[in-house]
Protein backbone atom coordinates (compact mmCIF):
# COMPACT_ATOMS: atom_id res chain seq x y z
CA UNK A 1 0.00 0.00 0.00
CA UNK A 2 2.62 2.41 0.89
CA UNK A 3 4.78 1.53 -1.83
CA UNK A 4 1.89 2.36 -3.83
CA UNK A 5 1.35 4.99 -2.47
CA UNK A 6 4.81 6.13 -2.92
CA UNK A 7 4.52 5.61 -6.78
CA UNK A 8 1.85 7.75 -7.04
CA UNK A 9 3.57 10.17 -5.70
CA UNK A 10 6.37 9.88 -7.77
CA UNK A 11 3.79 9.95 -10.95
CA UNK A 12 2.37 12.88 -9.49
CA UNK A 13 5.48 14.97 -8.65
CA UNK A 14 6.37 14.49 -12.14
CA UNK A 15 2.91 15.07 -13.96
CA UNK A 16 3.45 18.30 -11.58
CA UNK A 17 6.91 18.93 -12.81
CA UNK A 18 5.48 18.39 -16.77
CA UNK A 19 2.24 20.89 -16.15
CA UNK A 20 4.96 23.16 -14.41
CA UNK A 21 7.04 23.15 -17.46
CA UNK A 22 3.87 23.00 -19.77
CA UNK A 23 3.14 26.23 -18.14
CA UNK A 24 6.25 28.15 -18.07
CA UNK A 25 5.95 27.15 -21.97
CA UNK A 26 2.80 28.53 -22.28
CA UNK A 27 3.79 31.81 -20.51
CA UNK A 28 6.81 32.14 -22.81
CA UNK A 29 4.81 31.65 -25.89
CA UNK A 30 1.93 34.14 -24.48
CA UNK A 31 4.89 36.57 -23.66
CA UNK A 32 6.25 36.31 -27.20
CA UNK A 33 2.75 36.80 -28.77
CA UNK A 34 1.86 39.50 -26.86
CA UNK A 35 5.22 40.65 -27.54
CA UNK A 36 4.45 39.47 -31.57
CA UNK A 37 0.99 41.55 -31.19
CA UNK A 38 2.59 45.08 -30.07
CA UNK A 39 5.24 44.80 -32.47
CA UNK A 40 2.17 44.06 -35.46
CA UNK A 41 0.10 46.68 -33.88
CA UNK A 42 2.83 48.84 -34.42
CA UNK A 43 3.59 47.96 -38.13
CA UNK A 44 -0.41 48.52 -38.81
CA UNK A 45 -0.71 51.58 -37.48
CA UNK A 46 2.73 52.93 -39.18
CA UNK A 47 0.76 51.28 -42.46
CA UNK A 48 -2.60 52.81 -41.66
CA UNK A 49 -0.81 56.33 -41.01
CA UNK A 50 1.28 55.55 -44.51
CA UNK A 51 -1.79 54.86 -46.28
CA UNK A 52 -4.20 58.11 -44.96
CA UNK A 53 -0.62 60.29 -45.70
CA UNK A 54 -1.05 58.75 -49.52
CA UNK A 55 -4.49 59.24 -49.57
CA UNK A 56 -4.09 63.28 -47.89
CA UNK A 57 -1.46 63.50 -50.76
CA UNK A 58 -3.49 62.66 -53.88
CA UNK A 59 -6.34 64.74 -52.56
CA UNK A 60 -3.85 67.98 -52.78
CA UNK A 61 -4.47 69.98 -56.46
CA UNK A 62 -2.92 72.61 -55.04
CA UNK A 63 0.43 71.97 -56.10
CA UNK A 64 2.44 75.64 -55.67
CA UNK A 65 1.70 74.68 -51.58
CA UNK A 66 2.04 70.71 -52.06
CA UNK A 67 5.53 70.86 -50.81
CA UNK A 68 5.39 72.97 -47.78
CA UNK A 69 2.12 70.84 -46.97
CA UNK A 70 4.38 67.84 -47.10
CA UNK A 71 7.17 69.03 -45.64
CA UNK A 72 4.85 70.03 -42.37
CA UNK A 73 3.58 66.98 -42.45
CA UNK A 74 7.26 64.95 -42.15
CA UNK A 75 7.40 67.38 -38.75
CA UNK A 76 4.50 65.99 -37.33
CA UNK A 77 4.89 62.30 -37.88
CA UNK A 78 8.59 61.88 -37.82
CA UNK A 79 9.01 64.72 -34.96
CA UNK A 80 12.29 66.18 -36.55
CA UNK A 81 13.48 69.81 -34.90
CA UNK A 82 13.49 70.33 -39.14
CA UNK A 83 12.52 69.38 -42.71
CA UNK A 84 13.53 70.32 -46.14
CA UNK A 85 12.96 69.32 -49.44
CA UNK A 86 15.14 69.62 -52.18
CA UNK A 87 13.89 69.35 -55.73
CA UNK A 88 16.41 68.09 -58.42
CA UNK A 89 16.41 70.72 -61.32
CA UNK A 90 18.93 69.42 -63.69
CA UNK A 91 21.81 70.71 -62.49
CA UNK A 92 21.42 70.85 -58.38
CA UNK A 93 19.16 70.86 -55.79
CA UNK A 94 17.05 73.55 -54.99
CA UNK A 95 14.73 73.86 -51.42
CA UNK A 96 11.57 73.82 -52.82
CA UNK A 97 9.88 73.45 -49.05
CA UNK A 98 11.66 74.07 -46.04
CA UNK A 99 11.18 74.94 -42.42
CA UNK A 100 13.80 76.18 -41.39
CA UNK A 101 14.45 80.20 -41.38
CA UNK A 102 15.40 82.51 -44.79
CA UNK A 103 18.24 83.30 -43.39
CA UNK A 104 18.87 79.67 -43.38
CA UNK A 105 18.39 78.59 -46.54
CA UNK A 106 21.15 79.95 -48.40
CA UNK A 107 23.62 77.39 -45.66
CA UNK A 108 21.00 74.72 -46.21
CA UNK A 109 21.22 74.95 -50.67
CA UNK A 110 25.38 74.37 -49.47
CA UNK A 111 24.12 71.17 -47.84
CA UNK A 112 21.93 70.57 -51.21
CA UNK A 113 25.17 70.61 -52.92
CA UNK A 114 27.18 68.36 -50.85
CA UNK A 115 24.11 65.85 -51.31
CA UNK A 116 24.12 65.93 -55.02
CA UNK A 117 28.11 64.63 -54.54
CA UNK A 118 27.11 62.09 -52.23
CA UNK A 119 24.25 60.60 -54.59
CA UNK A 120 26.03 61.04 -57.39
CA UNK A 121 26.82 56.97 -58.19
CA UNK A 122 24.60 55.68 -54.93
CA UNK A 123 21.31 56.79 -54.09
CA UNK A 124 20.45 55.01 -50.59
CA UNK A 125 18.82 56.69 -47.67
CA UNK A 126 21.36 57.03 -44.94
CA UNK A 127 21.42 58.74 -40.93
CA UNK A 128 24.31 60.33 -39.69
CA UNK A 129 24.72 60.47 -35.98
CA UNK A 130 26.70 62.73 -33.06
CA UNK A 131 30.59 63.08 -34.63
CA UNK A 132 29.47 61.96 -37.91
CA UNK A 133 27.69 65.25 -39.37
CA UNK A 134 30.74 67.70 -39.55
CA UNK A 135 29.19 70.33 -41.92
CA UNK A 136 29.32 73.62 -39.88
CA UNK A 137 25.65 74.94 -40.28
CA UNK A 138 24.82 71.65 -38.41
CA UNK A 139 27.02 71.96 -35.82
CA UNK A 140 26.29 75.45 -35.60
CA UNK A 141 22.74 74.44 -34.56
CA UNK A 142 23.69 71.62 -32.46
CA UNK A 143 22.46 69.51 -34.93
CA UNK A 144 22.78 65.59 -33.84
CA UNK A 145 20.82 63.34 -35.96
CA UNK A 146 19.97 63.63 -39.75
CA UNK A 147 17.99 61.28 -42.25
CA UNK A 148 18.13 61.54 -45.69
CA UNK A 149 15.93 60.31 -47.90
CA UNK A 150 16.03 60.26 -52.18
CA UNK A 151 13.57 60.60 -54.11
CA UNK A 152 14.08 58.81 -57.17
CA UNK A 153 11.92 58.64 -60.24
CA UNK A 154 12.38 56.12 -62.58
CA UNK A 155 16.09 56.22 -63.45
CA UNK A 156 16.38 59.57 -62.86
CA UNK A 157 17.02 62.00 -59.74
CA UNK A 158 13.48 64.41 -58.24
CA UNK A 159 14.68 65.27 -55.23
CA UNK A 160 15.85 64.68 -51.19
CA UNK A 161 13.80 64.44 -47.70
CA UNK A 162 16.29 66.03 -45.50
CA UNK A 163 15.13 65.87 -41.33
CA UNK A 164 17.13 66.71 -38.63
CA UNK A 165 16.85 66.50 -34.89
CA UNK A 166 19.22 67.52 -32.09
CA UNK A 167 19.08 64.49 -30.00
CA UNK A 168 21.64 61.78 -30.43
CA UNK A 169 20.11 58.63 -32.44
CA UNK A 170 17.21 60.16 -33.05
CA UNK A 171 16.31 58.84 -36.35
CA UNK A 172 16.26 54.89 -36.40
CA UNK A 173 16.43 52.24 -39.11
CA UNK A 174 12.64 52.26 -38.35
CA UNK A 175 12.54 56.01 -39.27
CA UNK A 176 14.65 55.72 -42.10
CA UNK A 177 12.24 52.68 -43.55
CA UNK A 178 9.28 54.61 -43.12
CA UNK A 179 10.47 57.73 -44.78
CA UNK A 180 11.83 55.56 -47.75
CA UNK A 181 7.81 54.48 -47.71
CA UNK A 182 6.81 57.75 -47.51
CA UNK A 183 9.23 59.13 -50.37
CA UNK A 184 7.09 56.87 -52.98
CA UNK A 185 4.03 58.54 -52.11
CA UNK A 186 6.00 62.17 -52.27
CA UNK A 187 7.63 61.47 -55.66
CA UNK A 188 4.56 60.09 -56.95
CA UNK A 189 2.78 63.40 -56.23
CA UNK A 190 5.89 65.37 -57.24
CA UNK A 191 5.37 63.62 -60.53
CA UNK A 192 2.02 64.54 -60.54
CA UNK A 193 2.69 68.38 -60.32
CA UNK A 194 5.16 68.04 -62.74
CA UNK A 195 2.95 66.79 -65.30
CA UNK A 196 0.05 69.32 -64.06
CA UNK A 197 2.55 72.19 -64.85
CA UNK A 198 3.14 70.13 -68.14
CA UNK A 199 -0.39 70.11 -68.57
CA UNK A 200 -1.05 73.89 -67.45
CA UNK A 201 1.37 74.84 -70.06
CA UNK A 202 0.00 73.15 -72.89
CA UNK A 203 -3.43 74.50 -72.20
CA UNK A 204 -2.61 77.89 -72.79
CA UNK A 205 -0.26 76.78 -76.47
CA UNK A 206 -2.45 76.46 -79.80
CA UNK A 207 -1.69 73.34 -81.14
CA UNK A 208 -1.71 74.04 -84.84
CA UNK A 209 0.79 77.18 -84.46
CA UNK A 210 2.76 76.59 -81.47
CA UNK A 211 1.95 79.67 -80.61
CA UNK A 212 0.20 81.21 -77.22
CA UNK A 213 -3.76 80.95 -77.40
CA UNK A 214 -6.40 83.51 -76.67
CA UNK A 215 -6.42 81.90 -73.08
CA UNK A 216 -2.85 83.26 -72.29
CA UNK A 217 -3.68 86.37 -74.00
CA UNK A 218 -6.33 86.96 -71.69
CA UNK A 219 -4.18 86.63 -68.83
CA UNK A 220 -1.71 88.79 -70.21
CA UNK A 221 -3.52 92.17 -71.31
CA UNK A 222 -5.04 91.72 -67.83
CA UNK A 223 -1.77 91.91 -66.27
CA UNK A 224 -0.68 94.74 -68.59
CA UNK A 225 -3.79 96.39 -67.79
CA UNK A 226 -2.76 96.32 -63.92
CA UNK A 227 0.59 97.18 -64.76
CA UNK A 228 -0.76 100.11 -66.38
CA UNK A 229 -3.10 101.13 -64.42
CA UNK A 230 -1.00 100.54 -61.22
CA UNK A 231 2.52 101.38 -62.31
CA UNK A 232 1.91 103.86 -65.10
CA UNK A 233 3.53 101.16 -67.44
CA UNK A 234 2.58 101.59 -71.15
CA UNK A 235 1.84 99.16 -74.07
CA UNK A 236 0.62 98.57 -77.49
CA UNK A 237 -1.76 96.02 -78.41
CA UNK A 238 -2.10 94.93 -82.25
CA UNK A 239 -4.83 92.64 -83.36
CA UNK A 240 -4.18 91.22 -86.70
CA UNK A 241 -6.25 89.34 -89.47
CA UNK A 242 -5.55 87.52 -92.71
CA UNK A 243 -7.86 89.05 -95.43
CA UNK A 244 -9.93 86.93 -97.13
CA UNK A 245 -8.44 83.87 -95.85
CA UNK A 246 -12.29 81.89 -96.54
CA UNK A 247 -10.78 82.21 -100.36
CA UNK A 248 -7.71 80.37 -99.58
CA UNK A 249 -9.42 77.63 -97.32
CA UNK A 250 -11.82 77.52 -100.64
CA UNK A 251 -9.43 77.20 -103.37
CA UNK A 252 -6.83 75.24 -101.95
CA UNK A 253 -8.25 72.74 -99.42
CA UNK A 254 -8.34 73.33 -94.93
CA UNK A 255 -5.04 71.75 -94.78
CA UNK A 256 -3.44 74.13 -97.19
CA UNK A 257 -5.42 76.89 -95.13
CA UNK A 258 -3.53 75.82 -91.78
CA UNK A 259 -0.30 75.75 -93.67
CA UNK A 260 -0.52 79.18 -93.92
CA UNK A 261 -1.83 80.04 -91.04
CA UNK A 262 1.28 78.40 -89.59
CA UNK A 263 4.09 79.77 -91.71
CA UNK A 264 2.25 83.43 -90.80
CA UNK A 265 2.20 82.27 -87.64
CA UNK A 266 6.15 81.99 -87.51
CA UNK A 267 6.77 84.90 -89.38
CA UNK A 268 4.84 86.95 -86.60
CA UNK A 269 7.14 84.80 -83.83
CA UNK A 270 10.21 85.77 -85.61
CA UNK A 271 9.22 89.71 -85.91
CA UNK A 272 8.63 89.88 -82.24
CA UNK A 273 10.90 90.98 -79.28
CA UNK A 274 11.93 89.09 -76.19
CA UNK A 275 9.42 91.50 -74.03
CA UNK A 276 6.46 91.37 -77.06
CA UNK A 277 3.88 88.47 -76.40
CA UNK A 278 2.51 86.77 -79.57
CA UNK A 279 -0.60 84.85 -79.64
CA UNK A 280 -3.27 83.15 -81.88
CA UNK A 281 -6.20 85.21 -81.35
CA UNK A 282 -8.43 83.21 -83.13
CA UNK A 283 -9.28 81.34 -86.09
CA UNK A 284 -6.91 83.43 -89.17
CA UNK A 285 -6.34 86.23 -86.12
CA UNK A 286 -2.70 86.65 -84.07
CA UNK A 287 -2.71 89.56 -81.70
CA UNK A 288 0.73 91.14 -80.11
CA UNK A 289 1.10 92.70 -76.85
CA UNK A 290 4.38 95.41 -76.83
CA UNK A 291 5.09 95.54 -73.42
CA UNK A 292 6.48 98.64 -71.36
CA UNK A 293 7.17 100.75 -74.40
CA UNK A 294 4.64 103.64 -76.04
CA UNK A 295 7.22 103.79 -78.84
CA UNK A 296 4.47 104.02 -81.94
CA UNK A 297 6.63 105.21 -84.37
CA UNK A 298 9.28 102.28 -83.46
CA UNK A 299 6.16 99.79 -83.69
CA UNK A 300 4.64 101.06 -86.77
CA UNK A 301 8.07 100.66 -88.57
CA UNK A 302 8.05 97.03 -87.11
CA UNK A 303 4.35 96.23 -87.97
CA UNK A 304 4.86 97.36 -91.41
CA UNK A 305 7.90 95.38 -92.24
CA UNK A 306 5.85 92.42 -91.00
CA UNK A 307 3.16 93.24 -93.19
CA UNK A 308 5.56 93.54 -96.09
CA UNK A 309 6.95 90.27 -95.33
CA UNK A 310 3.37 88.41 -94.76
CA UNK A 311 2.66 89.82 -98.26
CA UNK A 312 5.71 88.44 -99.76
CA UNK A 313 5.97 84.87 -98.37
CA UNK A 314 4.69 82.84 -100.14
CA UNK A 315 3.79 79.14 -98.63
CA UNK A 316 3.51 76.00 -100.97
CA UNK A 317 1.17 73.31 -101.08
CA UNK A 318 -0.23 70.84 -103.46
CA UNK A 319 1.76 72.37 -106.05
CA UNK A 320 0.38 75.91 -105.41
CA UNK A 321 2.20 79.10 -104.07
CA UNK A 322 -0.83 80.64 -102.06
CA UNK A 323 0.08 84.40 -100.85
CA UNK A 324 -2.24 86.38 -98.66
CA UNK A 325 -2.16 90.07 -96.75
CA UNK A 326 -2.96 91.20 -93.72
CA UNK A 327 -5.08 93.79 -91.98
CA UNK A 328 -3.31 95.39 -88.28
CA UNK A 329 -5.63 97.40 -86.19
CA UNK A 330 -3.52 99.04 -83.18
CA UNK A 331 -4.03 100.55 -79.81
CA UNK A 332 -1.82 102.56 -77.65
CA UNK A 333 -1.98 102.75 -73.83
CA UNK A 334 0.65 105.01 -72.76
CA UNK A 335 0.75 108.35 -70.55
CA UNK A 336 -0.86 110.38 -72.85
CA UNK A 337 -3.77 107.84 -74.51
CA UNK A 338 -6.16 107.23 -71.88
CA UNK A 339 -7.16 103.48 -71.57
CA UNK A 340 -10.43 102.29 -69.90
CA UNK A 341 -10.61 98.55 -69.49
CA UNK A 342 -9.72 95.36 -71.30
CA UNK A 343 -12.51 95.29 -73.10
CA UNK A 344 -12.23 98.60 -74.22
CA UNK A 345 -8.89 98.43 -75.74
CA UNK A 346 -9.51 95.15 -77.30
CA UNK A 347 -12.97 96.25 -78.78
CA UNK A 348 -10.94 99.91 -80.07
CA UNK A 349 -7.87 97.68 -81.58
CA UNK A 350 -11.43 95.83 -83.20
CA UNK A 351 -11.88 98.78 -84.45
CA UNK A 352 -9.30 99.59 -85.95
CA UNK A 353 -8.64 96.34 -87.67
CA UNK A 354 -12.22 97.10 -88.94
CA UNK A 355 -11.01 100.26 -90.48
CA UNK A 356 -8.17 99.04 -91.88
CA UNK A 357 -10.28 96.11 -93.76
CA UNK A 358 -13.02 98.65 -94.88
CA UNK A 359 -10.69 101.19 -96.28
CA UNK A 360 -8.79 98.40 -98.88
CA UNK A 361 -7.25 95.31 -96.65
CA UNK A 362 -3.40 94.88 -96.54
CA UNK A 363 -2.41 97.97 -94.02
CA UNK A 364 -2.34 99.35 -90.37
CA UNK A 365 -4.79 101.19 -88.98
CA UNK A 366 -3.97 103.10 -85.90
CA UNK A 367 -7.16 104.15 -83.15
CA UNK A 368 -7.17 107.46 -82.59
P1 LIG B 1 -11.66 89.20 -94.16
O1 LIG B 1 -10.64 89.72 -95.09
O2 LIG B 1 -12.84 90.07 -94.01
O3 LIG B 1 -11.06 88.86 -92.84
O4 LIG B 1 -12.19 87.85 -94.80
P2 LIG B 1 -11.94 86.38 -94.33
O5 LIG B 1 -12.37 85.45 -95.38
O6 LIG B 1 -10.52 86.25 -93.89
O7 LIG B 1 -12.83 86.30 -93.03
P3 LIG B 1 -13.98 85.32 -92.64
O8 LIG B 1 -14.27 85.63 -91.19
O9 LIG B 1 -15.14 85.43 -93.59
O10 LIG B 1 -13.38 83.87 -92.76
C1 LIG B 1 -12.37 83.39 -91.94
C2 LIG B 1 -12.06 81.98 -92.35
O11 LIG B 1 -10.99 81.43 -91.61
C3 LIG B 1 -13.23 81.07 -92.19
C4 LIG B 1 -12.69 79.88 -91.45
O12 LIG B 1 -13.10 78.66 -92.00
C5 LIG B 1 -11.21 80.04 -91.57
N1 LIG B 1 -10.49 79.45 -90.45
C6 LIG B 1 -10.62 79.72 -89.15
N2 LIG B 1 -9.80 78.93 -88.44
C7 LIG B 1 -9.16 78.12 -89.30
C8 LIG B 1 -8.22 77.07 -89.16
O13 LIG B 1 -7.76 76.71 -88.08
N3 LIG B 1 -7.76 76.47 -90.29
C9 LIG B 1 -8.22 76.83 -91.51
N4 LIG B 1 -7.74 76.19 -92.57
N5 LIG B 1 -9.13 77.79 -91.67
C10 LIG B 1 -9.58 78.43 -90.58
MG1 LIG C 1 -11.31 87.07 -88.93
MG1 LIG D 1 -9.82 87.37 -92.28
Amino acid sequence: MANMNCDCCEKLKAVTTDVDSYQKCVENSLQQISALNIKYEHTVNELSTIINIFEYINLVTDYKNLFSIINDMLIGVLGATSSTIFIYNGGGYKIEASSLSRQSLLSMEKIGQTLLARYKDNREPFILNGEDITDDFSRERDIRSVVCVPLNGKEKRLGIIYLEHYRDDYFTIEAKRYLNTLAIAIRLSLENAQLYAKLEEMALIDGLTGLHNRMFFNKEINNCMDNYKKFGLPFVLTILDIDHFKKVNDNYGHLCGDMVLQEMGELIRQSIRKDDIVCRYGGEEFAIIFRNTQDMSGINLRLEALRVKMEAKRTECNNSEIQVTSSFGVVSCCSTEKCGSVEEVIRRADEALYEAKRSGRNRICIAQ
